[in-house]
């Protein structure tokens, strides 16, 4: 939380990460309250610390999806981003994209200078041969399908994952810690009674695995690890006929554990 910055910043502090699309939750967290937080700390100590968003998923959604939300360059403190083209952004796998706000908020040691064929080549990338396909193949997909069809393929996404959303709250077990509005086009949910149901998520995940969905059950990270959820990503070509077919295998795979056998100890610890 943003009044927690303080506890941590010092003059030892290089930058404060805030992530936009949570691994976990698939929320945004609150990039526009940590830079406040880090200016009256400034104001108030003097310390200037820069911000670097981790937009690894949210990058390629918020602009399109919730353009008014200040998360990046907009905000002063925000030095640096990275955004994952092969997540929401529809481009193959490996390509992801790393920005500064200006040549000053990227150290010259992280550039290297390398003479090669002649002429000085200032090279902040891998060096050496590269694929650059996945480039290539964002960069036609940003012209063919501009901003306003970005925006519609992922209004699309966050349609179906609420679609979803509103299914899950109504199965019974489960509380939603995420319903697929305002941030990512996703769910995450939890058990609502973990100690009187016969049954864990790990469960329901090994059941929906049979049915050939890939739905993960993880624990929150420390101090939280007592939680564990379950989330679901909608991501481009996941339509609302698909989405209805796994809420039908939730439904009958909560049917099934509910007559099935009572939870194995041994097995509620495992997990992916
Ligand atoms: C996926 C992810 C990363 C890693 O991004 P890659 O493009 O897979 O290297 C980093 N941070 C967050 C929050 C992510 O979701």
């Amino acid at each position: 939380l943003p009044h927690q910055l303080r506890e941590y910043v010092d003059e030892n502090t290089i930058g404060v990460v805030a992530i936009l699309g949570v691994t976990y939750t698939c929320t945004y967290e609150p990039v526009a309250e940590f830079a406040a937080e880090l200016d009256r700390l400034q104001a108030e100590k003097g310390l200037d610390v820069p911000l670097h968003v981790d937009a690894a998923s949210g990058g390629f959604i918020a602009p399109f999806l919730h353009p008014d939300l200040a998360w990046d360059f907009r905000l002063s403190r925000v030095a640096s981003i990275n955004a994952s083209g092969h997540k929401y952004g529809m481009a193959p796998l490996g390509v992801g994209w790393a920005l500064w706000r200006d040549k000053s908020a990227l150290p010259e040691d992280l550039v290297f200078h390398v003479d090669y064929l002649g002429g000085d080549m200032p090279t902040l990338a891998l060096n050496f041969s590269r694929p650059g396909g996945q480039v290539v193949s964002q960069y036609y997909t940003f012209l063919r399908l501009g901003r306003e069809g970005y925006r519609q393929v992922y209004q699309a996404c966050a349609d179906t994952a609420q679609h979803l959303a509103r299914q899950v709250a109504e199965m019974g077990p489960f509380t939603l810690l995420y319903d697929g509005a305002g941030a990512l086009p996703a769910v995450s949910y939890t058990l609502t009674d973990p100690a009187s149901t016969s049954w864990s998520l790990y469960d329901l995940s090994d059941l929906l695995r049979m049915r050939g969905w890939q739905v993960p059950s993880y624990p929150l990270p420390p101090d939280r690890q007592e939680t564990v959820i379950q989330r679901v990503l909608v991501r481009h070509g996941v339509d609302r006929d698909e989405i209805e077919l796994l809420a039908d295998d939730m439904r009958r795979a909560i049917k099934h554990l509910d007559e099935g056998r009572p939870q194995d100890a041994s097995r509620a610890s495992f997990h992916h």
